[in-house]
């Protein structure tokens, strides 16, 4: 193994000499201790190795040995329902070989586990073609999930060979006769983290990713492959919207970046995570998700490579033609390992201290979420939706890492802490959220949801906007001073905020709604918006008071309770509603 030696250390950097074959990205181990270490920088002979283990001890003189290899995860079987850390070692293993997730210097253990064995079920035939990305075969990874054995992308020829039963992920599963000679394919595949794995094309996406939040599936949705920004400053419930995504969203494979600061931050979620139950199976969520936690312990670097190594992760089940959810939390601390990395290079900071190319690597991460035509010879298509939070220091939005992430990102969730005093939960501010994937959603709402969903879902938000307006008038001359109109937008935008917006999370009535609930629960405070309108602006002798003192506001706060086969209840009050307005 060529090795070059240590000059310096500086925290996560290690300067080393003599590396002068060496290549840019190259993985090294650092020490006699074979800590894992990237190169960053390269200058004549000299490398800067950024390092993803704790450097504490380690000193000029000691050895740096060359790999070879670029920093790659391992990709195949197993990775469901497993934690890692940030360089994609699974956590039990560690604690087994260590004793302790916190102590893990040195230690070696693959990704996938190489004794246990899946039961391969081959989709191909003796003589025929494959291309990279083409499916041969499945396994059933979980209860849950199939896992679809797909021929490395770089690989195309016969199929000479495949091997049926009970196989570990680096035993042959098939042989394919390539034009270059005879490559052996195992389940097992390798990729570098830093580069997105080939698909054909990006689509343009045209369905909903629905999370049963009211709020977020009516006014702030998702596609199938966006890249969604979640600031979440302490206390406003990032924690419980992320996991209340992550259980009810209809993705089907779940990635989880944890990047916590404090230790215990990233306990809580190990802790909690394993305890959701997959609400359609009833079966642990973990049957569904790949989770990578940074442990506090390990160094800032780990959380850098943390977030490629999931997004890798989550193109992988993409690939196989699954919807596949990421989730990172929270992104600036990936961006702060990026400053101090940048730091100790001493290279000319920009913006707060953060290195000029923050916002192309914001961007070319976002870049990897879509909805895509996976590789392969028949048709097959996935999608990897990234819903990345941020934690802007005392929640200011005008911070370099969430100007970058707003930039490249469509759909915004602002999370905000006076909503969350308030207890009003889900604390998603409806005035300074949105969501660009509006317009690709109107047909598929039309279609699936309502023909006047989107008109009834932006009159709604107008009434909100307009109430925001108002309340500053009520603040300074109070509510008498309005017009009936006006009371009417205070009276109908409170109950959208009481009886639509608010949602409890723990209520397991209330935690999930379909679009066609939502709509619903909607339409019958629209109605009273609508048919109350009319009669203000008809009549100009028209009693406000009346309207108020209608015995249907009882009803329509219950509504939510209504099940989705009973939706027939539903046209009963709209009905009940348009009578008792068009009577007065
Ligand atoms: P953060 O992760 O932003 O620090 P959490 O997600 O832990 O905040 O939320 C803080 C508290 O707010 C929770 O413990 C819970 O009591 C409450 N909360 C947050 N979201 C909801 C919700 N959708 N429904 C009910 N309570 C909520």
């Amino acid at each position: 193994m060529k090795q070059g030696t240590i000059i310096k250390v500086v925290g996560p950097l290690v300067v080393a000499s003599g590396m002068s074959d060496a290549k840019m990205y190259e993985v090294v181990k650092v020490s006699d201790l074979k800590l894992l270490g990237e190169i960053i920088e390269l200058k004549g002979d000299t490398a800067s190795i950024q390092v993803y283990e704790d450097t504490a001890g380690i000193g000029p003189g000691e050895p740096v040995f060359q790999t070879g290899n670029v920093l790659s995860i391992e990709l195949g079987p197993g990775l469901l329902e497993t934690m890692y850390d940030g360089i994609q070692r699974p956590l039990k293993v560690i604690e087994e070989k260590s004793g302790s997730i916190f102590i893990t210097r040195g230690i070696e253990v693959p990704g996938l586990d190489r004794e246990r064995k899946w039961d391969f079920r081959p989709t191909v035939k003796v003589g025929e073609s494959v291309i990279g990305g083409d499916i041969i075969g499945t396994v059933q990874e979980t209860t849950l999930i199939e896992h679809k054995v797909m021929v490395p992308a770089d690989i195309s020829g016969k199929i000479k060979a495949i091997n049926a039963g009970s196989k570990t992920v680096t035993e042959i599963v098939a042989i394919v006769d390539t034009p270059e000679g005879e490559k052996e394919v195992m389940m097992m595949q390798r990729w570098p983290i830093r580069v997105p794995r080939p698909i054909i094309g990006k689509r343009i996406p045209s369905e909903p990713l629905l999370t049963g939040g009211r709020s977020i599936d009516t006014f702030f949705p998702l596609v199938k492959g966006a890249a969604a920004c979640i600031p979440g400053p302490f206390g406003s419930g990032k924690t419980v919207t992320q996991q209340g995504v992550a259980k009810y969203c209809d993705a089907q494979v779940i990635v989880y970046v944890g990047c916590g600061e404090r230790g215990n931050e990233m306990t809580e979620v190990l802790q909690d995570f394993p305890k959701l139950k997959d609400p359609n199976t009833g079966e642990p969520l973990m049957k569904r998700t790949v989770m990578i936690a940074n442990t506090s312990n390990m160094p800032v670097a780990a959380r850098e490579a943390s977030v490629y190594v999931g997004i890798t992760i989550g193109e992988y089940y993409r690939d196989m033609g699954y919807h596949v959810a990421m989730m990172a939390d929270s992104t600036s601390r990936w961006a702060e390992a990026m400053r101090e990395i940048s730091g100790r290079l001493e290279e000319m900071p920009g913006e707060e201290g953060y290195p000029a190319y923050l916002g192309s690597r914001t961007a070319q991460f976002y870049e990897r979420a879509g909805s895509v035509d996976c590789l392969g010879s028949s048709e097959r298509t996935g999608s990897l939706t990234v819903i990345g939070a941020v934690s802007p220091a005392g929640g200011d939005l005008s911070e370099p890492v969430s100007q970058n992430t707003l930039r490249v990102t469509k759909a915004f969730w602002g999370l905000d802490s006076k909503l969350s005093y308030k207890r009003h939960f889900p604390a998603i501010n409806w005035l300074t959220s949105y969501s660009l994937y509006i317009d690709n959603l109107i047909d598929w709402w039309k279609e699936n949801v309502a023909e006047d969903f989107p008109e009834q879902r932006s009159d709604a938000m107008n009434l909100l906007q307009e109430e925001a307006k108002l309340e500053e008038i009520v603040r300074l001359v109070g509510l008498e001073a309005l017009s009936d109109r006006e009371k009417l937008i205070m009276f109908v935008s409170k109950m959208i905020r009481e009886d639509f917006l608010y949602q409890n999370a723990f209520d397991p009535e209330d935690a999930y709604m379909t679009s066609k609930q939502s709509y619903n629960i909607l339409k019958s405070i629209m109605l009273v918006w609508y048919r109350g309108i009319e009669k203000i602006e008809g009549n100009a002798e028209f009693d406000y008071q009346s309207l108020k003192k209608l015995d249907i506001y009882e009803a329509i706060s219950r509504c939510k309770s209504i099940k989705v086969d009973e939706l027939e209840k539903f046209t009963e009050l709209h009905l009940k509603i348009e009578q008792a307005i068009s009577h007065l």
